[in-house]
């Protein structure tokens, strides 16, 4: 198993510095990756990642919510040019340096939303995509 980032991820950056076995990349380009991914053939499950991540974007692979219920206020990011996600999302990570995202949504308070898709677009980003060269 192995546990997962999902498009609640702001790109903080706080659960790549705590992973034990440095398996968490930052999406690159960030208009087509825009989360962090988790390796899933390094990931040794230890859960560390998820109490740092402030937007609790994290979730061992089988408790990915298939219906996430929003507090309200939380948002969901995704590549450009996904339909519905139109609000560009200007915040700071954990070491206070910019990050700008540009197709973002938010969340209305009691809105649930499948977080289940997420799984294989991690999955994605080392099979298909720039996963293991980033990690060099
Ligand atoms: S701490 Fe959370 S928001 Fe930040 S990069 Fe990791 S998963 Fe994404
Ligand atoms: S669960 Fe542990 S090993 Fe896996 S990504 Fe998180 S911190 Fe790294």
């Amino acid at each position: 198993m192995t546990h997962v980032i999902t498009s609640l991820c702001l790109r903080d950056g706080g659960c790549m510095t705590v992973c034990p076995v440095e398996c968490i990349v930052p999406g690159k380009p960030i208009d087509k990756y825009p989360w962090y991914y988790i390796d899933p053939d390094t990931c040794i499950d230890c859960g560390a990642c998820v109490a740092e991540c402030p937007f609790e974007a994290i979730f061992p692979e089988d408790e990915v919510p298939s219906a996430y219920k929003a507090k309200g206020g939380e948002r969901l990011s995704m590549p450009v040019g996904t339909p519905g996600f139109t609000e560009i999302y200007d915040g700071k990570n954990h070491n206070g340096e910019p990050v700008h995202l540009e197709a973002t949504r938010t969340l209305q308070a009691g809105e649930v939303v499948d977080l289940t898709p997420d799984i294989a677009a991690n999955a994605a980003f080392f099979k298909d995509g720039p996963g293991y060269d980033a990690l060099k």
